[in-house]
């Protein structure tokens, strides 16, 4: 959708829940109530594992330790519900990081695991507090205050806790939409292509994590303040595994998903409780969980990317337009033609019994193209693994602009000024052409996670996309910006790789097999563009097998065989050497 039609409808929206308490009842309110604190999860979810891809059983515990924190200050220990909120944050989101840091640097399921087994945790734990009233919780907590107004009834706080869900809303939009949430949704699909774009990985992963936290703070300090009572029994590991589903059903990465995911489960488990007791009297408890297991893997089975992606795949899309009059991004000087910006020496790289890369050295000079080529398996693409960082190398050293990278972590490297695209094409295919490409400007701008929420990002953000547009023009992709990466030919998804690394403004662009997959007139242009780019004072690295397309393109070569280097020279040298041509048994010449 548009920004303006987003916005109309955002505000018909604020108009229907403003109006609702005028003419429902104040069961259907209440129900409403908890449908908006359910939804605080959902939304915060939507971000953690619809768009960042981790799994988190654990957030019912994080509702309940802003719950209890709220409940003790206002309850117990006599302060205002308001500190109770500030608790409530501080303690949550402090609780988060902590766990955080411990558990983000696992993959897929341990971390996953890791939050069931927390969220198990901590629900024992209230359980077991003698000053948090045990397992029979905490009674008679205040109502929330604004001013001399006690929010008591169910249509009072219902302003408040939608306030709160459409502020989430808009803030959390706002962010997908900057250069931080743009991290964030990249995180799905891996570490390598995050940390080559100089992204830290962790520091994103843990950012969503505890922004998701966050919003289950907000929804634990409404909630004991809506219903005046806590317990552990509301925040055990299954309430876990149900705001998951909400998040799930709603739609995957969906914002909006969380709040139609919430409604949904939320009534149905109502009209379940209502309905299954006249089927089968006595056993409404187990039937409940049969009943609702049996809707959601009907959901799966029909929407399984969730009902609102499956209803805005359907819908006509348009894409807020590029501003051409933003200021450029700074650009960096390039180091002056025929310095050594790259020097390999002496690089061994093995996989167990297999040496892929052995003792090579070459270097790369300012402003040169540098072909590398060789059979395949010769060790091409470890050798690029080891120049970008991907890869940490058994023996050897590798300088780029005379530092050593050693213990540089990719990301420091990418930082740095080197800038690659990959043999097999990583992009994140749901994003659109041009966010995958802004991907690329991230080294290249500041905003924060604040400053995203908020759009205090706005002319930076013009600036960069106007130079992401530049960039797709370059490579030829100037009418595809807002298409789905994932829809474009192979080949074009390399080029949209190009402008990535391109956008970053690198020093060292390092290719591997650019022109594969490309028709003969693209590749033409694809070597027009490399000469260009050489013109401009930019050093490349490349990898092709193409001969006709590197010969007419290099400035000199380095042949890899068997994970040694064969030769070095220039390509016509190349092509006359006797033992290139049996490398490739001869189909050089
Ligand atoms: P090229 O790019 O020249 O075709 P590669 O660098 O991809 O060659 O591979 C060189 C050798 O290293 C091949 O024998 C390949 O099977 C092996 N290799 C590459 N990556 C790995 C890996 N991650 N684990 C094990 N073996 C690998
Ligand atoms: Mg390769």
């Amino acid at each position: 959708m548009t920004r303006r039609r987003k916005s109309i409808a955002g505000v018909l929206a604020l108009v229907a829940l403003a109006a609702a308490p005028l003419f429902l009842s104040s069961f259907t309110i209440s129900l409403l109530d908890y449908i908006g604190v359910y939804a605080l999860v959902a939304i915060g979810l939507a971000l953690l594992t619809g768009v960042g891809g981790i799994v988190s059983f654990g957030q019912a515990a994080f509702v309940g330790v802003g719950a209890y924190a709220t409940a003790w200050a206002s309850a117990l220990a006599g302060y205002s519900p308001w500190v109770g909120l500030a608790l409530a944050i501080v303690l949550t989101c402090g609780v988060a990081a902590v766990l955080g840091a411990t558990t983000l640097r696992l993959q897929g399921h341990f971390l996953s695991l890791s939050t069931l087994a927390w969220g198990l945790a901590i629900g024992f734990l209230f359980g077991n507090v003698e000053g948090l009233g045990n397992f029979s919780g905490i009674s008679s907590i205040p109502p929330i205050r604004i001013g001399s107004l006690a929010l008591t009834e169910s249509a009072q706080i219902y302003y408040l806790i939608w306030g709160v869900v459409a502020a989430s809303l808009v803030a959390l939009s706002n962010l997908l939409n900057s250069r931080a949430g743009r991290a964030i949704r990249a995180l799905r699909g891996g570490n390598v292509l995050v940390e080559s774009l100089g992204i830290d990985s962790f520091r994103t992963k843990l950012a969503a994590f505890v922004i998701a936290a966050l919003l289950a703070a907000l929804s634990g300090w409404l909630y004991a303040h809506m219903s005046r009572f806590v317990s552990p029994a509301t925040f055990d590991a299954g309430m876990g595994i149900e705001y998951l589903m909400m998040a799930m059903v709603g739609g995957q990465g969906s914002l909006i998903g969380g709040v139609v995911g919430a409604s949904i489960i939320t009534f149905l488990k109502n009209s379940i409780q209502d309905y299954l007791p006249l089927i089968s009297p006595g056993a409404s408890g187990q039937l409940e969980v049969v009943a609702f297991s049996a809707i959601f893997i009907l959901f799966l089975q029909r929407a399984r990317r969730g009902i609102v992606p499956y209803i805005v795949d359907r819908l006509p899309k348009a894409s807020e337009p590029v501003d051409e009059s933003a200021a450029d991004l700074p650009k960096r000087r390039q180091p002056p033609a025929g310095r050594t910006i790259l020097s390999v020496d002496q690089v061994v790289r093995r996989f167990g019994g297999l040496t892929a890369v052995n003792l090579v050295s070459f270097e790369v000079r300012a402003a040169e193209i540098l072909g590398l080529i060789g059979p395949n398996g010769a060790g091409k693409s470890t050798m690029f693994n080891l120049c970008t960082g991907a890869l940490p190398m058994d023996s050897g050293a590798i300088a780029f602009a005379g530092e050593p990278i050693r213990r540089m972590p990719q990301r420091a490297i990418a930082r740095a000024g080197v800038s690659r695209t990959f043999q097999h094409v990583k992009l994140r295919p749901r994003m659109s052409v041009i966010d995958n490409v802004l991907l690329g400007a991230h080294t290249r701008t500041k905003a924060g996670i604040a400053a995203g929420m908020l759009r205090l990002d706005r002319s930076e953000e013009a600036s960069a996309r106007k130079e992401a547009q530049a960039q797709l023009q370059r490579v030829g992709l100037g009418d595809v910006l807002f298409e789905e990466a994932g829809n474009l030919p192979l080949g074009k998804q390399r080029l949209v790789e190009i402008a990535r690394a391109l956008a970053a403004d690198p020093v060292l662009l390092v290719l591997d097999e650019p022109a594969a997959g490309l028709r003969r007139n693209e590749k033409m242009a694809l070597a027009e563009l490399l000469r260009s780019l050489r013109a401009d004072g930019l050093t490349i690295l490349l990898v092709e097998h193409d001969m006709e397309f590197v010969m007419s393109l290099v400035d000199r070569i380095v042949v890899m065989d068997f994970g040694s280097k064969l030769c070095e020279g220039l390509p016509a040298e190349i092509r006359a050497d006797p033992r290139v041509q049996e490398a490739y048994l001869g189909s050089l010449a």
